[in-house]
């Protein structure tokens, strides 16, 4: 296990990490109330996550379905909202639909009908986000703006009636200086702007969720509404 910080920290880590986006709503001319603050709990046990929540935080992010389902069992009845943001595997999105309400991660045709599936079949319904590969990176997933891919993906949503597609998700390239991801932060923007604008049936395009720990403030300024913090709240993970 990592090095956990202290209640004390997350606690009052939060409620700087509060202050930071309100600030930087208010620079954007914004409500802080339309920027939702989801804590990213991964590598940290459940100590953590109650920690958080008894700071009253209780949007959170995990990227791995097995290492959730390690923790689960020692948050039931805790009403907390779990989000995976990490990519999925296709043969586990069964798993993935049984532990959370919420996928930020979906970037293929063939994972969406594996959830849908799976939430039929659990008779639930998921909320998910398109992750879309802003940056182009080999490395990193998601779907490619303006691909065929993305395409199929948001003509197929009519027929996916178990998934609710919210919006749109991203991480930019890093750069030290997090000026250096305004572009990408944009062009998420912006290809929302243009989706939207198409009025696509069975999908609704709210939430841009973009922007961690060392770039949130110029995601808001370029109108992230879901900003995923980890470090900025539970400290620095150790490697993996
Ligand atoms: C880990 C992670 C974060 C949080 O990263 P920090 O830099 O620690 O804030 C946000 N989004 C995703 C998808 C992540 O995997």
């Amino acid at each position: 296990m990592p090095f956990v910080s202290s209640v004390v920290d997350i606690s009052s880590n939060l409620a700087n990490v509060r202050e930071r986006i309100a600030a930087a709503a208010r620079r954007a001319g914004r409500s802080p109330d339309e920027i939702a603050l989801m804590a990213v709990s991964k590598t940290f046990p459940a100590a953590a996550i109650r920690a958080a929540y008894d700071a009253g935080q209780r949007l959170f992010g995990e990227n791995r379905v097995q290492e959730f389902a390690e923790k689960a069992g020692e948050l039931l009845g805790l009403p907390i909202a779990m989000h995976l943001i990490g990519h999925l595997q296709s043969n586990k999105a069964k798993k993935a639909a049984e532990l959370f309400p919420a996928i930020d991660s979906v970037d293929s045709l063939k994972l969406a009908e594996r959830l849908n599936d799976a939430a039929l079949s659990l008779n639930r319904k998921l909320q998910v986000l398109i992750e879309i590969n802003i940056g182009g990176e080999d490395a990193k997933s998601g779907i490619a703006p303006a691909s065929p891919e993305l395409e199929e993906l948001l003509r197929a949503a009519p027929r996916l009636e178990a998934l609710q597609f919210r919006g749109l998700m991203t991480i930019p390239p890093f750069t030290e200086d997090p000026e250096g991801a305004r572009p990408y932060f944009r062009g998420l923007r912006e290809l929302r702007a243009h989706l939207s604008a198409r009025k696509l049936p069975s999908v609704s395009l709210d939430v841009l969720s973009m922007g961690m720990s060392h770039d949130f403030e110029v995601a808001i300024a370029e109108g992230s509404t879901c900003v995923r913090l980890g470090t900025a709240i539970f400290g620095e993970r150790s490697k993996q």
